[in-house]
């Protein structure tokens, strides 16, 4: 896989992880370690390309999530069958592909 979408797909479940985290913080859980969720994100985005960074900030503020697979040729972001020149296309988790629909950053789980 691209390193570029592994990194993503990593910010997001980090994203996902501190979401839940600040939930439980404002429930009143004190909890231990959103210190360290910050500083590995932070690593990440040192990481990313900026241009890379700016696109998954602004569809995680549109939609909530940036980073979406791919089932049976469909984005599981807005559920479009993509195009088959997309779909037919060999190690598509070598680049990083936008859904023509959404704009969501795709990756193939199956591959
Ligand atoms: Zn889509």
């Amino acid at each position: 896989m691209n390193d570029d979408l592994r990194k993503l797909i990593s910010l997001q479940e980090l994203d996902l992880l501190i979401k839940e985290r600040k939930k439980e913080e404002e429930a009143g859980f004190q909890l231990q370690g959103a210190e360290e969720f910050k500083k590995a994100r932070e690593t990440i985005i040192s990481l990313l390309p900026p241009h890379l960074y700016r696109k998954y900030q602004r569809l995680k503020e549109r939609y909530g999530n940036a980073v979406v697979p791919v089932v049976g040729g469909i984005c599981q972001g807005c559920f479009i069958l993509l195009p088959t020149s997309l779909v037919s296309q060999k190690n598509k988790n070598e680049r990083i592909h936008t859904c023509p629909n959404c704009g969501r950053i795709l990756y193939w789980a199956d591959e």
